[in-house]
């Protein structure tokens, strides 16, 4: 009964496209490496953009509210599942992001697919960038609402779209802020404009942003002066806020709809009431370390200027996510293989996560490299892609 998968899985080696789990464990008190089995790598792969994975100060939060609060929450948040530690939270998020409300979900995947559930269905269109992430393009398919994908950051395309669908009765653009496999930014004051226009709602994904741009790391859309202009704001704790979970921020109006429609929130149990402790002094620690966004940009400034010094294309930009495209799969995963040897981990990203032919190892970078570390993998990078042929020598 089960051959079937024997041979598609067969068929996805065959295309270099297999996944498979490594484990990987942290290096007590060396927080921009991970262990693979016995060697220890630089951390070229992770999301915890400002370092806050192992914070003291989180930990302690999380361990006290443990044996006040125990293990788990018990039930979903419209039953008895909405400890106090929620509240605390909401409100700080809702300070923060200068808005009226703010709701938190269990991830990332759960807010996305939550509420564009919520805010579109039959009759009603989404647009949505074409490199947004999975986890819009699934809330998209559950929603039942027509799915308007338009081409990466190409707004003539967008505006196309939106005079083909005038009619539709409710209209709803999406876009990651910053695209978490190209680290490039969506053309935010265009999607606003276009977003008045044809009186459309815009929701943003700051999964990538959040915690890094913003005097307190509000995100992309506060930095550009844009907040007020965005209906829904998303964004996640599992990247640089170092724990884990999502929030929506928004109206009032908004955050009582979702907490009516939005079903990953009604239909499954909360958060445990330890990790949103953990997450209010993540929030604390994200917007009062000024130090850490500061070092993070250096090093991705430093990172595309010797990548790019080295002869490959990284595009312009400062954010800490940055692509090395080198095409074909089984190349990027060579690539990996020999980064591995040479003491760097940095996973190859195939498609489906990626289009077709544009494999690639994502760096992602971290406040807590230093400039030397960064300097001697770019140099390892660029010996590799010299002898794979990837960099012309
Ligand atoms: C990581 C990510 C998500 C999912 O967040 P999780 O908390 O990991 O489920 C959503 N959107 C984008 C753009 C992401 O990069």
């Amino acid at each position: 009964m089960m051959n079937w998968m024997e041979k598609e899985l067969a068929a996805l080696a065959e295309q270099a496209l297999e996944r498979s789990l490594t484990s990987s464990a942290p290096v007590p008190g060396r927080p921009g490496y991970v262990m693979r089995g016995e060697r220890m790598l630089l951390n070229l792969s992770s999301n915890d953009y400002l370092g806050l994975v192992g914070h003291p100060v989180i930990i302690e939060a999380m361990r006290e509210a443990l044996l006040i609060e125990g293990a788990g929450s018990g039930a979903s948040r419209l039953v008895t599942g909405n400890r106090l530690p929620y509240r605390h939270l909401e409100e700080a998020l809702a300070a923060w992001q200068k808005s009226e409300a703010a709701l938190v979900f269990a991830n990332g995947y759960a807010a996305n697919v939550g509420v564009i559930q919520a805010l579109a269905g039959r009759g009603d269109v989404v647009f949505s960038d074409q490199l947004n992430h999975a986890s819009i393009v699934d809330g998209i398919t559950l929603s039942r609402a027509e799915h308007a994908r338009y081409r990466h950051n190409d707004m003539e395309h967008l505006r196309l779209l939106l005079n083909k669908h005038r009619d539709k009765r409710r209209k709803l653009i999406i876009t990651d802020t910053i695209f978490s496999m190209d680290g490039d930014c969506a053309p935010l004051h265009e999607l606003a404009a276009l977003k008045q226009e044809y009186g459309a709602m815009l929701m943003v994904d700051e999964a990538h942003s959040g915690g890094i741009y913003g005097p307190r790391g509000e995100g992309l859309c506060h930095k550009l002066g844009l907040s007020d202009e965005v209906d829904v704001h998303m964004g996640t704790f599992s990247k640089s806020f170092g724990v884990y979970g999502a929030y929506v921020s928004g109206s009032h109006t908004l955050i009582r709809w979702l907490i009516n429609k939005a079903r990953p929130l009604i239909y499954s149990t909360a958060l445990p009431p330890s990790l949103v402790s953990g997450i209010s002094q993540a929030l604390a620690l994200v917007q009062a370390d000024q130090w850490r966004r500061e070092r993070l940009i250096a090093a991705s400034r430093l990172f595309r200027s010797l990548l790019g010094k080295a002869g490959f294309e990284v595009g312009s930009g400062d954010s800490p996510i940055v692509p090395v495209i080198v095409g074909d799969n089984d190349t990027a995963l060579r690539f990996s293989s020999a980064l591995a040897e040479e003491g760097i981990a940095a996973v190859a990203i195939r498609p489906p996560t990626v289009p077709e032919g544009t494999a690639r190892i994502r760096f992602s970078l971290s406040a807590v490299h230093t400039d030397e570390e960064l300097s001697d993998a770019a140099a390892s990078i660029r010996t590799i892609g010299v002898k794979l042929g990837v960099l012309k020598s």
